[in-house]
């Protein structure tokens, strides 16, 4: 008989907890897992998924108005926001069941309950009010957003609650300049919310290359959006049946719904950790090494609440990577470096590799070659629109380090380019790839001419 209950507790059933449960209990350990809120976590529940279902349904308005150049009639559209609100409930609810039927036919029992960490090997579960036992326990509880304090700051919503707006405001305030925040503003703009997105910082999507973020600037501002960069929100009051957000500037708005994206924070409140000895950073984070082993060596954690990089495919391998070396016997760490992301904004961005900045600061000498073009089929439909194609390589070795596209798809092909980027293709393997016409990611492998910055920019 074994010492413990269990050989795996899972606290958190999100993208990094599923897997690692599964993966774990395919090797025949004894696994359980703990949800407070529903099985799938942030990604299925309240986040990638429900949210690339409102990007579809934004963009199909602009859809219908690009195809009257082409020839059709579409009569005047109109949106009704409780028929997707249904539908992505019951798209959420059947990804939900699978994740539930997946851990069932794996053998890892499902716990529907808040869990506490209480000491190395043992996990208090709140519904039952009871300790059980694990040989490893790991931490897989994801986070949470969060609104910072200040006058009126729970009049906010965050992303959580907007995907369970019972209508849509006619004007709604997004504080943010994160990809969170750009993408909700594109999602309420493309249905017809007047969107004012307001911003502390110089520019949207910090981290990102500067030229993806001053062009989707410009994108979004032609699509209507009034975006307010170095705006600091001091506070918000009710007015009337809306909201009255005074700026730090002395600038006032007034609207119908303000919606905070200004971060989020590591899911260990009260989580029993401090007590357990368990480090923690001053953001909340879980301190863990290359192999997500935290402080104490029988727990472990994985995803957005060791905010390394807060994203799905990341929060999998690293569960993947925990199973390798626990269960298996294999310790196995993850690779952060060159990790295709896409934005959902309107347009798209796709990116991987290293920004030009960050390339100038590791490689210094590198070449730029940079195309912005309007798309095909904005020739004919009439859109104001551009695409951005934009290549960085390392001229000491010729290594494209960075791709950058800002237009349709872009976030598909940003993943196709990953493939290269991490075969350290070099920019004479793109130029010997024959394009594919006409499409716009032919410009990628038919940029011949290094991009010079215009002569006012060169340093005399
Ligand atoms: C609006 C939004 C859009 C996003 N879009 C994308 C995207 O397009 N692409 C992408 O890759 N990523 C995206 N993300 C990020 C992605 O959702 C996260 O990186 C991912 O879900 C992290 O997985 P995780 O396993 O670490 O945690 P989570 O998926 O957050 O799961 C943690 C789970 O633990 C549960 N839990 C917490 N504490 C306890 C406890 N004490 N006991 C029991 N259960 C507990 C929670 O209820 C939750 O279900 C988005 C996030 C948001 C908010």
């Amino acid at each position: 008989m074994t010492e413990f209950d269990y050989d795996l507790f899972v606290i958190g059933a999100g993208s990094g907890g599923v897997r690692a449960a599964r993966v774990a209990a395919n090797t025949g350990a004894k696994v359980v897992i703990a949800e407070e809120f529903r099985v799938g976590g942030t990604c299925v529940i309240r986040g990638c998924v429900p949210k690339k279902l409102f990007v579809y349904a934004s963009r199909f308005g602009k859809d219908f108005k690009d195809a009257k150049n082409y020839g059709w009639t579409v009569d005047e559209p109109s949106f009704d926001w409780p028929t997707l609100i249904a539908n992505k409930d019951i798209e959420i609810d059947r990804l939900n069941a699978i994740y539930i039927k997946n851990l069932n036919a794996s053998n890892v029992q499902i716990l529907d309950t808040r869990a506490v960490v209480r000491g190395p090997h043992t996990v208090y579960l709140l519904n039952e009010d009871i300790e059980v036992t694990a040989r490893t326990i790991l931490i897989a509880t994801g986070g949470a957003p969060f609104v910072p304090e200040f006058p009126g700051s729970d009049h906010a919503i965050t992303s959580n609650e907007a995907f369970h707006l019972p209508a849509l405001p006619q004007n709604m305030v997004i504080v943010g300049g994160g990809y969170i925040a750009v993408e909700f503003a594109g999602i309420f703009a493309g249905l017809g919310v007047e969107v004012t997105q307001l911003y502390r910082g110089e520019q949207i999507l910090r981290g990102f290359d500067d030229d993806l973020r001053n062009n989707l600037y410009d994108e979004m501002v032609r699509r209507g959006i009034d975006i307010q960069l170095n705006s600091d929100v001091k506070e918000i009051s009710l007015a009337g049946s809306g909201y009255r957000v005074d700026l730090a500037n002395g600038d006032t708005v007034y609207t119908d719904l303000v919606m905070y994206a200004t971060g989020r924070k590591p899911n260990t409140f009260n989580l029993g950790l401090e007590k357990t000895g368990v480090e923690i950073d001053r953001k909340g984070a879980v301190i863990v090494d290359e192999f997500s082993q935290t402080s104490i060596p029988s727990i472990y954690a994985v995803g957005d609440v060791t905010d390394r990089v807060n994203l799905t495919p990341v929060a999998i391998r690293e569960g993947m990577a925990f199973v390798e070396t626990v269960f298996k016997n294999n310790p196995t760490s993850v690779d952060y470096d060159d990790i295709a992301t896409a934005v959902f904004s309107e347009p798209e961005l796709g990116t991987v590799g290293l920004t030009e900045a960050q390339a100038r600061e590791k490689y210094g000498d590198i070449d730029i070659y940079k195309s912005l073009f309007k798309p095909m089929k904005h020739t004919i439909s009439g859109r104001d629109t551009k695409t951005l194609m934009k290549v960085i390589v390392d001229a000491g070795t010729d290594r494209v380090v960075g791709v950058h596209i800002m237009g349709p798809d872009s976030g598909e092909m940003a993943q196709v380019l990953g493939i290269a980027i991490k075969m350290r293709a070099t920019k004479a393997d793109f130029d010997a790839t024959v394009a594919l016409h006409p499409t716009a990611s032919e410009e990628l492998v038919t940029m011949r001419d290094k991009w010079q910055p215009p002569e006012a920019e060169v340093s005399q």
